[in-house]
């Protein structure tokens, strides 16, 4: 079904998704309305993905040989995850979606600040801590308050820890695991926001209306669009940065770019190389999802039009319990609702989530 590269995948073609949670089965969804049957790997039993999904095959992420054999069965093969060994995707060349630079520069926190540097953007002011002396010279060379964080496999707040006073460097230093981290400074921000781009393979690049991002105990909880003052001011800013790191990247696909609203201007916090929580309002809020935008990215379509097609949106995360509402939801017609039936309504997982469209 592989038709030419100028023409891009036909319908029927076979997309590789490694990593089998929410992101994985929305990526599913957008690519079977376009004809794509996906195939996805993940070393879960049934992973939410796999059921709205053609093929699911289990297995390791570190597993070379079940990775090659996967891969040998799809055309394209692109990742909804990203703490994934770099070592079994290197072998995959160009069918490799974003390719594994993407990977491997924004998996580990030191390199992705290294990577940021050298682009010349703003970030907070950090030092690699490997152990508790390097800490403590953290410290000292950075000022308190400092956040902590591991430089692999943190998500939704996990593996960081504040430094508020030097008497609390220990703890902070045994709750992270004692592991290989980064201390970043306290950044003083009025809001948070990210920039979702898409980039084809051609270096066309094109971003979403920003979004202003509300956390609570470093979980994701709702996004609002347009994001009002004081970052509107920024966007523009902000955007061009993006558009430069996934150039600088070599990015194929979705990208998101995470920021602090600072007075003085954007201060990039993290890049996620793929498409994001805080671009899930797109689905119903903008012309071209980012589900759908990244699946013509990675498969040599045009990328569509991304402009907001209400007056603003709000989304809102069901974390944990919240999906106990489902009821209510499904009633109120101002809703659209998502539900990722992810079993276990565990504190803190994302089980679902709601779009509000005016
Ligand atoms: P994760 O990978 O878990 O999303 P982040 O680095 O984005 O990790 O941190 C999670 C949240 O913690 C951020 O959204 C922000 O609210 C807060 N945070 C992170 N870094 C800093 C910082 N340097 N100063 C102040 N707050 C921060
Ligand atoms: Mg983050």
């Amino acid at each position: 079904m592989r038709s030419s590269e100028a023409a891009g995948l036909a319908p029927g073609s076979t997309i590789g998704i490694i990593g089998g949670g929410q992101l994985g089965r929305m990526l599913a969804l957008a690519a079977a309305q376009l004809g794509y049957r996906c195939h996805i790997f993940d070393p879960h039993e049934a992973p939410c993905a796999a059921e709205v999904a053609a093929i699911f095959t289990r297995g390791s992420f570190d597993d070379s040989g079940a990775i090659a054999a996967f891969a040998a069965a799809c055309d394209v093969v692109t990742f909804e995850f990203e703490n994934l060994p770099a070592a079994p995707l290197e072998a995959l060349g160009h069918k490799m979606r974003p390719a594994v630079r993407s990977l491997t520069v924004t998996q580990d926190r030191a390199v992705e600040k290294r990577f940021l540097d050298e682009a010349g953007v703003r970030i907070a002011p950090w030092a690699a801590v490997d152990d508790r002396e390097a800490l403590d010279a953290a410290i000292e060379r950075l000022g308190l308050p400092l956040l902590l964080k591991t430089r692999r496999f943190g998500y939704d707040g996990k593996g960081q820890a504040w430094v508020r006073a030097p008497e609390e460097a220990a703890a902070a230093w045994a709750a992270i695991g004692q592991r290989p981290a980064v201390a970043e400074k306290g950044m003083d921000f009025s809001a948070e926001y990210s920039v979702i781009v898409a980039r084809t393979a051609d270096g066309h690049c094109s971003a979403w209306p920003v979004s202003r991002n509300i956390h609570e105990g470093g979980i994701l909880r709702r996004s609002e669009i347009p994001p009002g003052a004081p970052i509107d001011a920024q966007v523009s800013q902000a955007v061009e940065i993006a558009a430069l790191l996934a150039e600088r990247l070599g990015h194929v696909g979705v990208m998101t770019v995470e920021y602090f609203a600072c007075a003085d201007g954007p201060v990039v916090n993290e890049i996620a190389p793929r498409v994001h929580n805080s671009g899930h309002w797109t689905i119903e809020g903008a012309a071209t999802s980012q589900f759908e935008q990244h699946v013509r990215a990675i498969c040599g379509l045009p990328l569509r039009d991304t402009r907001l097609v209400g007056q603003a949106v709000v989304m809102d995360n069901l974390i944990g319990d919240d999906v106990g509402q489902w009821d209510a939801l499904v009633a109120d017609p101002n809703a659209r609702v998502h539900f990722y039936n992810k079993g276990e309504a565990r504190p803190g997982r994302k089980m679902g989530h709601v779009t509000r469209v005016r």
